[in-house]
């Protein structure tokens, strides 16, 4: 039997942990926070309950993977809803838009509020981005990288060329919708990775696929229960998980791992080491020296976060809502290429109360809402909380005096997480930092493996619970489905 020792109950961690306890491994997790979940967060304050990082749950394939590989049901432990329509859009010129993942009336939607002229370049798109999204997930995504070799096989290149994955998305989506604001709908979803669509690659356009195709999900009792869930999976396997204990570093002798030091100076030897602390912050801080350490990792961009107890009803949001700034592309400069706090910003409500009604007092809402902002590298996005909040109030249309309470957060407390530089969305989805160009699961020590959104495949819940099946699949040897 392999004892193993994993360092954070992010998502990442907690489903490595449930992986390895069902395959026979003797699992401790150790977690720094008082909080399962890590940046699947949860606040609680005055009846009220938020979601303090994910909202929206996409591409269940990979969580109904995790369950079905442990011999276990998700609706057995959660209640999946599906949120229609995903999300009501406020455009600047004053359009409200709701976008759904049901064709007919989103083909409706997109003749009424736009034009009937638009309504093919649509389906077009969904059927393209379809067929890319199903050869790219198994071809690029689910997929052991062990050198550039594996990236440039012959079938991937041919899917290179046949969907032009590397051609800019931002663009390309402009061949299908001539609307702007449909532009800015089919391609703003890279936001989610902390990545500007205009910078972005046409195969970033699997997240709208994602959303606009497969729909956006909801745990019934907010996203903590996602985590949550996954935790009691791994104890009901065997695994024991420890809050409120910080690893200091990574034992190594020779070129392996050996164990973990606690803070509290306790040291526990394994077999092997899991680390689901964002990579650049393992590698510094955790790790020996290496060349990973000193690498200038490209950042995604980070949120401000305000969570608000409201006293009186917001009528007119849904449980998810999206507010583009009057001029998108000056947003997209300020905030990617000039690294300033948008003066204008685009930003995104949730009111999970929609669904939940008593995460909220009645006849009240709990208004979670977050702006992208520049990590730490860029303006302090805290020093202009403040001013982005007023901006927030006046487009929302809020009541000052129906503010109960306001909770911040800033990249300044995401940094303390473990995120490097503050960047809420771990490193950059660069070219340079996909696939098989992005930090490895197998780190350069043996024994010693890397899981989250800052390894391979990328950031995201899906993509976190696919690393999380990598690194079970390198140190169990081929897929360990058991009978
Ligand atoms: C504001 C926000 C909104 C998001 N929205 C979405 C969304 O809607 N949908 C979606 O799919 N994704 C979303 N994401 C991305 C998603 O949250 C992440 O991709 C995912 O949660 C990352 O999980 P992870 O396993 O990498 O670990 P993390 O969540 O980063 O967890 C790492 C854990 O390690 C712990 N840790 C750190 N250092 C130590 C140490 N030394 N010792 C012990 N423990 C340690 C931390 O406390 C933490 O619990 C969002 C992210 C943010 C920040």
């Amino acid at each position: 039997m392999k004892t193993v020792v994993i360092v954070g109950a992010g998502m990442g961690g907690l489903s490595t942990a449930a992986r390895l306890a069902q395959s026979g491994c003797e699992v401790t997790v150790f977690e720094a926070r008082p909080q399962i979940g890590g940046r699947l967060g949860e606040l609680r304050r005055d009846g009220y309950r938020f979601d303090t990082g994910p909202t929206l749950l996409m591409m269940l394939e990979p969580l109904e993977r995790l369950f079905g590989d442990l011999h276990r049901r998700v609706e057995d432990y959660l209640d999946l809803a599906l949120i229609d329509p995903s999300y009501r859009v406020y455009f600047g010129d004053g359009t409200v838009f709701d976008s759904t993942p049901n064709i007919a009336r989103m083909t409706r939607e997109i003749a009424r509020k736009i034009s009937p002229d638009e309504v093919p370049g649509y389906l077009r798109l969904m059927g393209d981005l379809s067929a890319m999204y199903h050869a790219v997930v198994p071809a690029f995504v689910r997929k052991q990288y062990r050198g550039l070799g594996d990236l440039f096989t012959p079938y991937q290149v041919g899917l290179l060329l046949r969907h032009r994955l590397l051609s800019n998305l931002w663009k390309r989506v402009a061949g299908y919708v001539r609307d702007p604001r449909l532009q800015m709908l089919f391609s703003f979803q890279t936001m989610y990775l902390g990545l500007s669509p205009k910078d972005a690659l046409w195969v970033y356009g699997v997240l709208t696929y994602m959303e606009s195709g497969e729909g956006v999900w909801y745990p019934r009792g907010g996203m903590h229960r996602l985590p949550e869930a996954i935790a009691r999976v791994a104890q009901e396997e065997g695994a024991r998980i420890y809050l409120n204990h910080r690893v200091q570093e990574v034992l190594i002798e020779g070129d392996r791992a050996v164990g973990v030091r606690l803070q509290s100076g306790e040291v526990l030897k394994a077999d092997v080491v899991v680390v689901n602390v964002d990579a650049p912050t393992a590698y510094r801080e955790l790790l020996p020296p290496t060349t990973y350490a000193k690498r200038n990792f490209k950042n995604s961009c980070s949120a401000l976060m305000f969570y608000i107890g409201y006293t009186e009803p917001l009528p007119h949001q849904l449980h998810h809502n999206v507010y583009f700034s009057r001029d998108f592309e000056a947003n997209l400069r300020e905030l990617f290429e000039e690294q300033r706090v948008p003066s204008d910003p685009s930003f995104y409500t949730c009111l999970s109360n929609r669904t939940d009604p008593t995460d909220a007092p009645a006849g009240c809402e709990n208004l979670y809402v977050l702006v992208p902002a520049p990590n730490l590298t860029g303006e302090d996005a805290r020093a202009a909380a403040p001013r982005v909040l007023e901006t927030v109030i006046a487009r929302v249309g809020l009541k000052r005096e129906c503010m109960r309470f306001v909770e911040t957060l800033t990249p300044h407390e995401w940094q303390a997480m473990g995120l490097w530089q503050g960047a809420a969305f771990g490193i950059a989805h660069t070219f340079f930092q996909s696939t098989a160009f992005r930090p490895s699961v197998q780190t350069p020590f043996g024994n010693c493996y890397l899981v989250g959104a800052s390894t391979q495949p990328g950031n995201g819940i899906p993509m976190t619970l696919i690393s999380a099946e990598l690194v079970a699949e390198r140190i169990m040897g081929k897929r360990e489905r058991k009978g």
